[in-house]
């Protein structure tokens, strides 16, 4: 694990874990970002995680140094494995020198198109032909990028849930330019990694997860709205009758409310359909800045 500056050439690993995908480039140290890049370097694959911004890196780097010897004491991690991240995860500013032996990259950069189809068109300039681009974009469907690449067949979603090193489910998106075999290599590096895959068949706003979580959320936030059941009965009510370890209300305090009602006027503005809108107890937290978690109130209270 060093943040590399300099251009030395990355070696191909001899431990990768998946056919002939052995080295994967993660695009992003973000908090998605640098937990793929460890759960990919762990479980066996040479790992390249390139950021453009050196602190996004050197946090990064300390979210690793500080998880692997926790996960140890609690016994979920093994000597190998640590061994394994020390010798194969490579944080680097310089996203060429990641890509340019690659067999895979995974993009968890910020979740704009813009930014999204620039890094792809890079990739497809320095990664090898056969390399196959994943997305871990939570919305933007790989057709809105794939057209900048020469290789479209090659690029799709893959999609991760926060926190990435510990939830078992990675949604495999094959949209209409996607090939089976692309789809076929994808699952399998998935099971690699540890997951459980879901083939997802056809593109689809939110995928599945997403889009269950958000039937139950708007639910939740309706019968608030309408003064049916308190935030605690409907979170107790979600836990213990339907064996959630979470209430959905909780989950959006952890989420972000803002990121709830930013995706929900996104939403809005492109379908016209009102039914998209934020709910009322979404846009008054929002309005006041009670975002959840992160700003030590939202539907709970909390210690910040
Ligand atoms: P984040 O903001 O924590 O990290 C994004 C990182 O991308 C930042 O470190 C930023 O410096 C870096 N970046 C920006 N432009 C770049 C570029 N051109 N090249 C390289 N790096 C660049 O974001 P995140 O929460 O990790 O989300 C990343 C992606 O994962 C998004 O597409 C998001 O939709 C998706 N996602 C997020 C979650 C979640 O719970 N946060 C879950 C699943 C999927």
């Amino acid at each position: 694990m060093s943040i590399e500056t300099d251009a030395r050439k990355p070696d191909a690993g001899e431990t990768g874990a998946s056919g002939d995908i052995q080295t994967i480039c993660v695009v992003g140290a973000g908090l998605m970002g640098q937990q793929i890049a460890l759960l990919a370097a762990i479980s066996g694959f040479e790992v390249y995680c390139a950021d453009t911004s050196t602190e996004a890196l050197r946090k990064a780097e300390d979210f690793v140094a500080a998880w692997l010897p926790k996960q140890k004491a609690k016994g979920r991690v093994t000597d190998a494995q640590i061994a394994l991240a020390t010798d194969n995860l490579h944080f680097i500013n310089d996203l060429d020198f990641g890509a340019k032996n690659a067999d895979m990259a995974i993009e968890a950069a910020v979740e704009e198109l813009g930014v999204k189809r620039a890094i792809f068109a890079q990739l497809d300039r320095i990664a090898p032909p056969h390399a196959i681009l994943a997305t871990n974009s939570s919305y933007l469907v790989s057709s809105k990028i794939a057209d900048a690449t020469s290789r479209p067949d090659k690029v799709l979603n893959m999609h991760f849930f926060n926190p990435a090193l510990i939830m078992k489910t990675v949604e495999v998106v094959q949209g209409p330019h996607v090939s089976d075999e692309t789809v076929e290599k994808v699952m399998a590096v998935s099971r690699a990694l540890g997951k459980i895959p879901a083939k997802v068949n056809k593109e689809i706003y939110g995928f599945l997860c997403n889009r269950i979580f958000s039937v139950i959320t708007k639910e939740a936030c309706y019968m608030l709205d309408q003064g049916i059941a308190s935030v605690e009965d409907i979170d107790n009510a979600v836990k213990g009758a339907l064996g959630h370890p979470m209430g959905p209300l909780e989950l959006l305090d952890m989420t972000g409310i803002d990121l709830e009602y930013r995706l929900g006027m996104e939403r809005y503005r492109e379908t016209g359909n009102l039914a998209d809108k934020p709910s009322p107890s979404l846009v008054e937290r929002y309005a006041r800045g009670d975002y959840g978690r992160k700003t030590g109130k939202g539907f709970y209270d909390y210690e910040v």
